[in-house]
């Protein structure tokens, strides 16, 4: 069972309501997190709140609670659900107003959280390795929509995940108004050639993705060669390994793109961070407890 926090408090599902004037619905005006607790705790949390206070700014949009406040919400959220993992999706919208754009003609931005069960891929997938394809469907380009600003418009991402479902395949790539490759629909994208891994910058589109930072560490603590790179549809045809990354995602290794079959998946450097990955997980989180 989900469990939720609306706007101060701990809600039962029939509660967890919000207006059809809440401007996050009529017009995808607010910012979200999506984040992963493990034993718990909540997963680089300071993270996640940094960048949604961030997201927040951008969009002058002013959130009704302190930091703190929203870590004690986060941690009732999880108490009240029934397992030690799972993922939050933390929520601001611009609240309710009258019909039209103006945000400053809206009263007080809704804030709610939702804990519950998120699985993006099957089992066979984490194992076998994801097919991607590259959508049609670009990016949005950063002077339309800094990508780091994590907003609730997500359409464009949207309309690349329906091109992967209806190609069958397990995520979409999407491309910067240049040609070369942002990130998925919803989790960023890495591969390795020669033993260096390389991943695009947030400037060719990238949202500063928290797994991504985290896994850019890892590789650098590993002693591996990571960089930010421009990545052509090309790099990723003739990558030796490729993989995604995301708080939802975790670490999915890639094994198709675009018909064209990656070198190595899961690759041996996928299989090292992963390692990396699974125990910084679970230092960082048992350690709380
Ligand atoms: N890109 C997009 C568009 C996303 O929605 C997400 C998920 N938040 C990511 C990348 C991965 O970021 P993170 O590791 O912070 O979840």
């Amino acid at each position: 069972m989900p469990a939720f926090w609306l706007n101060g408090k701990i809600v039962a599902a029939e509660y967890a309501k919000l207006s059809v004037f809440d401007h996050g619905l009529l017009y995808g005006d607010g910012v979200f997190e999506g984040i992963r607790f493990y034993n718990a705790n909540a997963f680089r949390l300071a993270e996640h709140l940094t960048r949604l206070y961030d997201s927040a700014a951008a969009i002058c949009l002013n959130i009704p609670y302190s930091i703190d406040n929203l870590v004690q919400a986060i941690q009732a959220t999880i108490s009240d659900y029934s397992e030690q993992q799972g993922y939050l999706r933390l929520v601001v919208t611009r609240g309710e107003g009258p019909l039209g754009l103006d945000p400053m003609l809206c009263g007080q931005a809704n804030v709610f959280i939702i804990a519950d069960s998120l699985a993006v891929v099957e089992k066979t997938v984490l194992q076998n390795g994801a097919r991607l394809i590259i959508a049609s469907t670009r990016r949005l380009p950063s002077d339309g929509l800094d990508p780091r600003i994590k907003s609730l418009n997500y359409l464009n991402h949207i309309l690349a995940r329906i091109e992967a479902t209806n190609a069958k395949a397990d995520e979409a790539i999407l491309l910067n108004r240049h040609g070369n490759v942002a990130e998925g629909t919803a989790d960023n994208l890495f591969i390795v050639k020669n033993n260096t891994v390389a991943t695009p910058a947030v400037s060719d589109g990238a949202l500063a993705g928290v797994t991504r930072a985290l896994i850019m560490q890892l590789a650098d603590t590993m002693g591996l060669v990571c960089t930010e790179k421009t990545l052509a549809p090309y790099d990723l045809y003739t990558a030796d390994e490729c993989f995604l990354t995301g708080t939802a995602a975790e670490l999915i290794p890639v094994r198709m793109i675009d018909q064209r079959l990656v070198a190595s998946c899961p690759g041996r450097i996928y299989q090292q961070l992963h390692a990396a990955f699974i125990q910084q997980v679970q230092q960082e989180t048992k350690r709380l407890n």
